[in-house]
C-alpha cells in the first residue's frame, strides 16, 4: 500500500490532504484497502454512496446502461434523461430540471438561474445574493463566493460582486442584508461542512416569508442534506416550505458525478434556450443513476429504513455525549449528524481510521456521520464501540 501512496503524491496536484489510505473495492457497508484490510464506512464518499457498494439493483441498471448508450449531449432528449428528470420533479414538487455534472455547477446553475430573473425584472444585471457564514456551496469562482468561508476564496480573487454573509438562525443578520438589490437567498437546511448546523424551522419559515414579500429566490441546497439523507427525500418537506430552487448532487447518483438544480414555474419561466449549457449534463448514464436511485428508495423503502435507524444512531451518540466529556453536542439530521468535541476533530477521525472506521470532520472540531442509507443496528453497534475507544 506504501507503494501506491507514494505513486500518488508523485502523480497528482496536492489539492487535498489525503490519509495514507489506498482504497481499492467496496461490498455493502465497508471498503477494502489495497492490503485488504476492512474498513466501515461511515461517510459514504462525503454523503455521496446511499446505497453502499454493489446495491445489485443499481449494478444492473448501470452495467445496461453503459452497453446501450452513454452519451448523446443536449441537443436530443433521450428517454432515460425524461425518466430522470421525471423522477425528480415527482420528488421535488418543482416544476422543471437541468442536469449539471456536480454540487458546485448545480449551485452555480441556481445563480444564474436567480439572476436571470432578477434581470428580466429589473432589465439591470446588478442583483446581491444573500449567503451565510461556515455555508459551503462548491469551489468554483461563483459557488465558492457563495461559500462563506474566507479561507476557501482568499487566494482566488476578483470573485464575483453582489454576495453577503448572514448568520444561521439570525433572521435579524438576514433582514439588515435585504434591499431592492437581493435577488436570492441561498442556505443549506444542514450546514454539511461547515459544521453540521440544522436551520431553525421558525427561521427557515422566516425565510419563505421573506423571499414572498420580497420577490427573492429561495435556493436551498440540499447538495449534501437532500436525497433521503435526513429521512425525507427532501430536507424541506420536514420544514413545511418549498423553495424557488433546490440545488442537489452527491447522493443523486450514488457514485456517478451528477448535480441538478430544479425551479419551480416561476423561476423557470427566467430560463430560455441558450441562457445555460452542460456538454456532459444529464447524460444517459447519468441519468440511468438517477432514476435508478429514486426507484430503489421508494421500492426498498429506505425513507422509512433511514428514519429509523437514525433514531437508533441518534440515541447512541446523545449517551456518547451523557457519558464523555470531550464530546459537547451532537447535531444534525437523520444520517447527517456531528458530534462536537472539545478538541480537534482530525486526530480522532484519524484514529479511527487506524482502528478501520472511516468518518470525515466538519469545521474543526465536529466528527461528521455520513453513513450509507443500508446500515443496520449491529453496523451502528461496531461503531458507537469504536468510537467509545477512541
Ligand atoms: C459538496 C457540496 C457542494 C459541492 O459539490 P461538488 O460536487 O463537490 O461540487 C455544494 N453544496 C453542498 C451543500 C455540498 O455539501
Amino acid at each position: 500500500m506504501e507503494d501506491w501512496y507514494t505513486r500518488g503524491e508523485n502523480a497528482f496536484l496536492k489539492a487535498y490532504g489525503r490519509y495514507d489510505v489506498v482504497l481499492e473495492k467496496g461490498e455493502g457497508v465497508y471498503l477494502y484497502d489495497t492490503n485488504g484490510r476492512r474498513y466501515l464506512d461511515f461517510y459514504a464518499g462525503i454523503g455521496v454512496n446511499s446505497l453502499g457498494y454493489g446495491y445489485p439493483a443499481y449494478q444492473e441498471a448501470m452495467q445496461k446502461q453503459l452497453n446501450t448508450l452513454m452519451h448523446v449531449s443536449n441537443y436530443f432528449y433521450t428517454p432515460v434523461a425524461i425518466e430522470a428528470a421525471e423522477a425528480v420533479k415527482k420528488a421535488t414538487q418543482l416544476e422543471a430540471v437541468f442536469f449539471c455534472n456536480s454540487g458546485a455547477e448545480a449551485t452555480e446553475g441556481a445563480l444564474k438561474l436567480a439572476r436571470k430573473y432578477y434581470y428580466l425584472k429589473h432589465g439591470q444585471a446588478n442583483s446581491e445574493i444573500i449567503s451565510f457564514h461556515h455555508s459551503f456551496h462548491g469551489r468554483s469562482t461563483g459557488s465558492v463566493k457563495l461559500t462563506g468561508n474566507p479561507a476557501y476564496q482568499k487566494a482566488f480573487g476578483p470573485l464575483i460582486d453582489g454576495v453577503n454573509y448572514a448568520t444561521l438562525n439570525d433572521i435579524e443578520s438576514v433582514k439588515a442584508l435585504i434591499n431592492e438589490r437581493t435577488a436570492a437567498i441561498i442556505v443549506e437546511p444542514v450546514q454539511g461542512e461547515g459544521g453540521v448546523y440544522p436551520c431553525d424551522p421558525t427561521f427557515m419559515k422566516e425565510l419563505r416569508t421573506i423571499c414572498d414579500e420580497h420577490d427573492i429566490c429561495l435556493i436551498l441546497d440540499e447538495v449534501q442534506c437532500g436525497m433521503g439523507r435526513t429521512g425525507t427525500i427532501m430536507t424541506y418537506f420536514q420544514y413545511g416550505i418549498k423553495p424557488d430552487i433546490v440545488c442537489l448532487a452527491k447522493g443523486i447518483g450514488c457514485g456517478v458525478p451528477v448535480g441538478a438544480f430544479v425551479a419551480n414555474e416561476k423561476f423557470a419561466k427566467a430560463m430560455q434556450p441558450g441562457d445555460h449549457g452542460s456538454t456532459y449534463g444529464g447524460n444517459p448514464l447519468a441519468c440511468m443513476a438517477v432514476k435508478t436511485v429514486f426507484d430503489i428508495i421508494e421500492k426498498d423503502h429506505l425513507l422509512e429504513h433511514v428514519q429509523e435507524i437514525s433514531q437508533y444512531l441518534i440515541e447512541c451518540l446523545d449517551k456518547v455525549v451523557e457519558e464523555f466529556d470531550c464530546v459537547l453536542e451532537r447535531r444534525g439530521l437523520g444520517l447527517m449528524q456531528g458530534l462536537v468535541l472539545n478538541t480537534e476533530a482530525k486526530p480522532v477521525v484519524k484514529g479511527l481510521l487506524d482502528d478501520g472506521v472511516i468518518v470525515v470532520t466538519a469545521g474543526t472540531n465536529v466528527i461528521r456521520m455520513l453513513p450509507p442509507f443500508i446500515i443496520t443496528k449491529e453496523h451502528v453497534n461496531a461503531f458507537i464501540t469504536l468510537l467509545k475507544k477512541i
